[in-house]
């Protein structure tokens, strides 16, 4: 019997899917997008499944307008994956799914490459030029703007040259539209590009010939510090899948997509391969989905929402530096790249690479529970030295914007031996507190409860919770007085300092303040990697990706903080920061040096780094986890809400826990920790409180999970707070 129903799954806030008729002259296919009416809007969702019955009488439902793709957008097996991402996460199908489309299908436009027009001058077009173009100044423009070839429909929008205008060319016949479609073939065998290729060297072809030996799924773990030779692993594998005419998919931090990266698939392959990240615009994101659909794509390389990319025939899937806390999103769709990354490995039965020098400590505990293979390369390929590292007591000790004496000497020396030294400090700004000499007042954002930072550059007070900003204040809003000082040292203060103690040497900050414009951070790279400046001062920003061999001197200025913080994993990042830098800092000539300044040089987790290695810092941490039980020995949900009025708030997480541990599935190995206020209790106004659920398995925390939300929507104050879940999460802020 013809189906005449279909299960919609739509982009509203709704845990449902709904019911619409099929009109006879449409075709809709499961896994396709049709457009329908909602309330007073339309909308594009994607059918779920076709019926002849619905729960509803006929006469209540409404027809499919449209539809729009006659063959599923994505595979069965991708479909699959991005159901149980919805399940997982416990966030609705259709927000799901919609997330996973580039905008333009979300939009309606076709999932095929006819939407990528380009435009170009005609003979007569050309000839115009000699007659000149009148009063014409918008077609002018557009003229000019082709002189020189085609340019596409997108590009000329961006350059406001409208649509009408062009129209208007086109009908003068000085203009003509060409559909930009690529040509889509199988790449051909000759897939590698005789580059000088290192020989590989024992513990590299283990781990290739380990990989390429296995049929199916497997999930590897590849342990190897910095330049120990783990890219050169990752295209060693990718050339059988490419030669097989399979497709491969990398995943990179968001940092760490340079051009060099980039370059370095681009220079060894004779296939296309894509690049996939945030920063791309609609056609440019759309053109790449379909590449790698159709296959017109060997490899795409992209940050974390290239995971969803819908490939032909994937052969393989990479993550480098898989500890990257960039994989998890924070918002919406709260997934971790690599765990769904490994999902979706297991669904195509393929193999799955995670790369990293300092594995998350749930990756590591996969590998030596034997879950995953455990690959590892232990020398440095290149030509690299480690460092030599040790902890500097500044108990007591004067602090000159955060830097101590012994610090600013050793800095003099290698700065005197022509090289350049890198400084730690994770705070923007130029003081995290302005305060009042005379009586303590503090200058508080009235919006969320944090201190305003000081930025002297701008000549602002910011709030970096909310972004709220003003122009620094001068009198005390307490007493009068108008003796305010600073309060703590961030990284414009510490420039300032520096440009003071060292007038000789250039120094240059690289945070998210002095990087904001598009290209800025390239371009200071490239300025570094010249020997422009000597100094470089940075938040990790500056930890990750880059390679600096001039660097001999590395020092982390302020540890502590994470050594005590209320986070549990902010030591394990901490271990992970102080590898990175060690990673990037020296060359055979000229050995580094990490310096790491603190109050507690005795602390248990700084010796098991600085007289081990990062492998004996995780399996200490490992050990506290499990004693602590903590991931990754249980498994936590955050509850988050936040409302104008706290109480409310408050009174809703409360219910939130009755809920959960009056549910016949919470047993004994089920614990709630809170309600309490969010570390930032505050927010721009709204008051936010969280709640930790805790379970010993994964599966139970679905179970319970999936059948307590419901549960928790009808709670009375539900609607007034906003709430959400963030499954394993990796920020407890
Ligand atoms: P990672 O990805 O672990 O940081 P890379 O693969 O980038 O390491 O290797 C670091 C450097 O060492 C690169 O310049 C690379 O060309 C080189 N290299 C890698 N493997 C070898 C090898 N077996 N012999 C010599 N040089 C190598
Ligand atoms: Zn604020
Ligand atoms: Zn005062």
């Amino acid at each position: 019997m013809r189906p005449t129903i279909a299960r919609v799954a739509l982009p509203v806030p709704l845990d449902k899917q709904f019911d619409y008729l099929i009109p006879s002259h449409l075709f809709p296919v499961i896994g396709g997008r049709v457009s329908v009416p909602f309330g007073p809007k339309t909308l594009i969702g994607i059918v779920t499944q076709l019926a002849t019955q619905s729960d509803f009488k006929h006469s209540q439902l409404k027809e499919i307008k449209q539809v729009l793709d006659s063959e599923p957008v994505w595979s069965e097996s991708l479909f699959q994956l991005l159901k149980w991402c919805s399940q997982f996460y416990q966030y609705p199908l259709g927000d799901t799914l919609a997330n996973a489309l580039p905008s333009a299908l979300r939009k309606g436009k076709p999932a095929d490459f006819s939407t990528l027009l380009e435009w170009q001058l005609t003979e007569a077009g050309k000839n115009q030029f000699m007659v000149g173009f009148g009063r014409a100044v918008q077609q002018e423009r557009a003229m000019r703007a082709l002189e020189y070839g085609a340019v596409s429909h997108q590009q000329l929008l961006e350059q406001e040259i409208s649509g009408s205008v062009l129209k208007a060319l086109q009908e003068k016949g000085w203009v003509q539209s060409i559909e930009k479609k690529p040509e889509i073939k199988t790449w051909s065998s000759e897939v590698e590009v005789e580059a000088d290729k290192p020989k590989l060297n024992q513990e590299q072809a283990v781990a290739i010939a380990t990989v390429n030996s296995a049929q199916g799924f497997g999930c590897y773990l590849l342990e190897g510090v910095t330049g120990s030779g783990k890219t050169e692993v990752y295209l060693n594998l990718i050339k059988p899948v490419l030669e097989r005419g399979q497709q491969a998919l990398v995943l990179v931090p968001e940092i760490g997509l340079t051009p060099q990266t980039i370059n370095r698939f681009r220079q060894r392959f004779n296939v296309p391969v894509e690049v996939v990240h945030s920063g791309l615009n609609e056609t440019e994101r759309l053109n790449a989905w379909l590449s790698a659909r159709d296959k017109a794509a060997g490899i795409v390389i992209g940050t974390r929402s290239a995971l969803l990319t819908p490939f032909a025939d994937l052969g393989i899937i990479i993550v480098d530096e898989e500890h990257d806390s960039s994989y998890k999103q924070q918002d919406s769709l709260r997934y971790h790249a690599r765990d769904v990354a490994v999902m979706r490995a297991n669904k195509e039965q393929i193999p799955i690479v995670l790369g990293s020098a300092t594995p998350a400590l749930e990756t590591l505990h996969n590998a030596l529970s034997g879950k995953y293979h455990h690959l590892e390369l232990s020398q440095r390929a290149g030509n690299a030295k480690p460092t030599r590292n040790r902890v500097l007591d500044v108990k007591g000790l004067y602090l000159e914007s955060g830097l101590s004496a012994p610090l600013i000497a050793e800095m003099r020396k290698h700065l005197g031996a022509g090289n350049q030294v890198m400084l730690f400090l994770n705070r923007r700004g130029f003081s995290p507190a302005l305060m009042c000499h005379e009586c303590g007042w503090i200058a508080e954002c009235k919006r969320c409860d944090a201190y305003y930072t000081y930025h002297q550059n701008s000549n602002e007070i910011r709030c970096h919770h909310c972004g709220s900003q003003q122009p620094v204040i001068h009198q005390c809003q307490g007493c009068g007085s108008t003796n305010l000082v600073t309060v703590g040292v961030g990284t414009e203060q510490l420039e300032k300092q520096l440009q003071q103690l060292f007038p000789e040497y250039r120094a240059i900050r690289i945070d998210r303040d002095s990087t904001r414009r598009k290209g800025s951070l390239e371009s200071a790279l490239n300025a570094i990697q010249k020997g422009e400046y000597q100094i470089l001062i940075g938040t990790q920003m500056l930890a990750k990706g880059h390679h600096f061999p001039d660097v001999t001197l590395v020092a982390l200025l302020d540890v502590d903080g994470s050594l005590y913080s209320s986070d549990f994993r902010a030591s394990e990042r901490l271990a992970q920061l102080f590898i990175q830098v060690a990673g990037r800092a020296g060359r055979a000539s000229k050995p580094g040096e990490v310096v790491l300044q603190t109050h507690h040089p005795e602390h248990s987790l700084l010796q098991a780094l600085l007289n081990h290695s990062y492998r004996h810092f995780a399996q200490t941490a490992l050990q506290e986890r499990q004693w602590a039980m903590l991931p990754p020995y249980t498994f936590l949900t955050l509850f988050r809400a936040e409302a104008n009025n706290g109480e409310v708030v408050e009174e809703f997480m409360r219910q939130v826990r009755y809920t959960l541990e009056a549910h016949p599935l919470f047993d004994e190995t089920c614990q709630v920790l809170g309600p309490t206020p969010a570390p930032l209790a505050k927010k721009a106004g709204k008051y936010r409180w969280q709640l930790l659920l805790q379970t010993q398995t994964r599966p139970l925390m679905q179970r319970l999970l999936t059948s307590a939300k419901p549960a928790i929507e009808l709670l009375p104050h539900s609607k007034k707070v906003r709430w959400s879940l963030d499954i394993e999460p990796q920020d407890l802020s």
